[in-house]
């Protein structure tokens, strides 16, 4: 694992000594000695962490941080301050000013490496996100800029002690659903079947060992992504850089600093929702690539690839399989008379009682404008046949009620079947067998199904 880190101080012994550090890592480093090329270095792609020193002539820190996190194209990019005063009150602004984490001066060299190393990890996940969703981009960075407004959180505090869980719910409750698991042994599974944002736990329990605990919920499929936050004693040094590298993404210190757990909290929400938000994108994303939004069947493109290989499964199976091309009567009236949006209802009427019709192995999917095509695997010309008759039955039952009410149209649909031959068939032949029959079955007066000609 690698990753580019920038980083950025006005100081050059400073900027030395991280990059000496980072570079025995094996991480690859830039450096800047003042904000404004620190913003043009992330606004050109170049970096995926940025350490930023907070005192720094003209630009702060604070702002630096703020300009990167108010950029679309550079809000994904972790952030760490880094603060020479170890005080609560630089954190806060941080934190508050956007940044995902702070280091304290001196830097301590297993922080530092952990704190990156498990940024990277989360920058690497997102990223991918990102190169996926490329195609909704913006649609995402709109719909997450106010994806954490007046969201409440979901909580789980993993504590056995009264008087400290009962001050971190009432440090977070104000702003999330906050569940308390007060058994370690409870918490495992209480944790999978739950749908939490964030897990908050104690290192010193008394019934398991917390850090076992964080393992497994890194290791169980449904909470793989569960941000953890560890909340540490003092001198529990060992055991938060032990945590750290188990994948547990932060840690708060005892007393906790009620500023301080809002804040990384609300870093941590942001990042998952942020997750979220892009997982949907690339799903909708892909749903969008393969289906017809009118009726929510497959589109042509989908039946295109998807076709073949079930012709070319059928054929090595020696099994039968047959088509059903579908087309409503007449719909060129339905538009006339009713209008565009009634003819709409009625495309997306038809689609629902086709789907009641088949199976869920059979592919239904929208050919054209009132046009469908049905291909059934392990299915004869004589079933293809009844199932093409059902389909018509049903279209014509009842007419399609439209405009809430307003209207009934009655429907009905011709379709010609077509089965795959023994030899030198191909699929455009098939289909071209079952359109020919589609045809016949116009010609024939309509609403009628036809089988190809033996
Ligand atoms: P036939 O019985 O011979 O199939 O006659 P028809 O009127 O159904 O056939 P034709 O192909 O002449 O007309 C189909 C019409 O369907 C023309 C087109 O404007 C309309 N159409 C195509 N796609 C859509 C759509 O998505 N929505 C609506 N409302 N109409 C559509
Ligand atoms: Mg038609
Ligand atoms: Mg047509």
């Amino acid at each position: 694992m690698t990753a580019r880190i920038l980083v950025v101080d006005d100081v050059p012994t400073n900027v030395k000594l991280l990059e000496a550090r980072l570079m025995a890592e094996y991480f690859h480093v830039l450096t800047a000695s003042n904000g404004q090329s620190a913003l043009s270095i992330c606004q050109d792609g170049q970096c995926d962490i940025v350490l930023l020193d907070v005192l720094m002539p003209e630009m702060d820190g604070f702002e630096v941080c703020r300009k990167i996190k108010e950029n679309p194209a550079t809000m994904h990019i972790p952030v760490v301050m880094v603060t020479a005063l170890d005080s609560p009150e630089d954190r806060v602004r941080g934190l508050e000013a956007g940044a995902d984490d702070f280091l304290t001066k001196p830097v301590n060299d297993l922080a530092l490496v952990t704190r990156v190393k498990s940024l990277v990890r989360l920058k690497m996940l997102t990223d991918d996100l990102r190169m996926r969703a490329a195609s909704g981009d913006e649609l995402v960075i709109n719909n997450f800029q106010n994806l954490d407004e007046g969201r409440r959180g979901k909580v789980v505090i993993v504590d056995d002690r009264v008087s400290s869980y009962e001050k971190v719910v009432r440090i977070l409750s104000e702003r999330h659903d906050v569940d308390v698991i007060t058994n370690g042994n409870d918490a495992l599974i209480r944790i999978a079947e739950g749908d939490h944002d964030i897990a908050v736990i104690s290192l010193n329990l008394n019934d398991v060992d917390s850090l076992r605990l964080c393992s497994h919920i890194r290791s169980l499929e449904r909470t793989r992504t569960l941000p953890i936050l560890v909340i540490a004693d003092g001198e529990q040094e060992s055991l938060v850089s032990r945590a750290v590298e188990l994948g547990v993404n932060d840690y708060i210190r005892r007393p906790v600093d009620a500023h301080e757990l809002k804040a990384r909290i609300a870093t941590q929400m942001k990042r998952r929702w942020y997750n979220e938000c892009l997982r949907e994108s690339v799903q909708q994303t892909i749903e969008m690539a393969v289906k017809d939004p009118l009726t929510d069947l497959h589109n042509r493109r989908y039946f295109e690839n998807h076709f073949s290989s079930l012709f070319e499964k059928a054929i090595s199976a020696s099994k039968p399989l047959s088509a059903i091309m579908c087309d409503i009567d007449h719909f060129k009236a339905v538009n006339d008379t009713y209008g565009h949006d009634v003819g709409d209802s009625v495309i997306r009427e038809c689609s629902l009682r086709i789907r009641k019709s088949i199976r869920n192995i059979d592919l239904a999917c929208r050919y054209g404008g009132e046009e469908f095509v049905i291909v059934m695997p392990d299915t004869n010309i004589e079933l293809a046949k009844v199932v093409a008759e059902r389909i018509r039955l049903e279209v014509c039952a009842h007419p399609v009620i439209a405009a809430n009410g307003s209207h009934q149209v009655p429907v009905t649909v011709s379709m010609g079947v077509a089965c795959i031959e023994e030899t030198y068939d191909t699929p455009e032949k098939l289909l071209k067998r079952a359109d020919v029959a589609l045809y016949n079955a116009k010609r024939d007066g309509r609403n009628r199904v036809v089988a190809e000609a033996a």
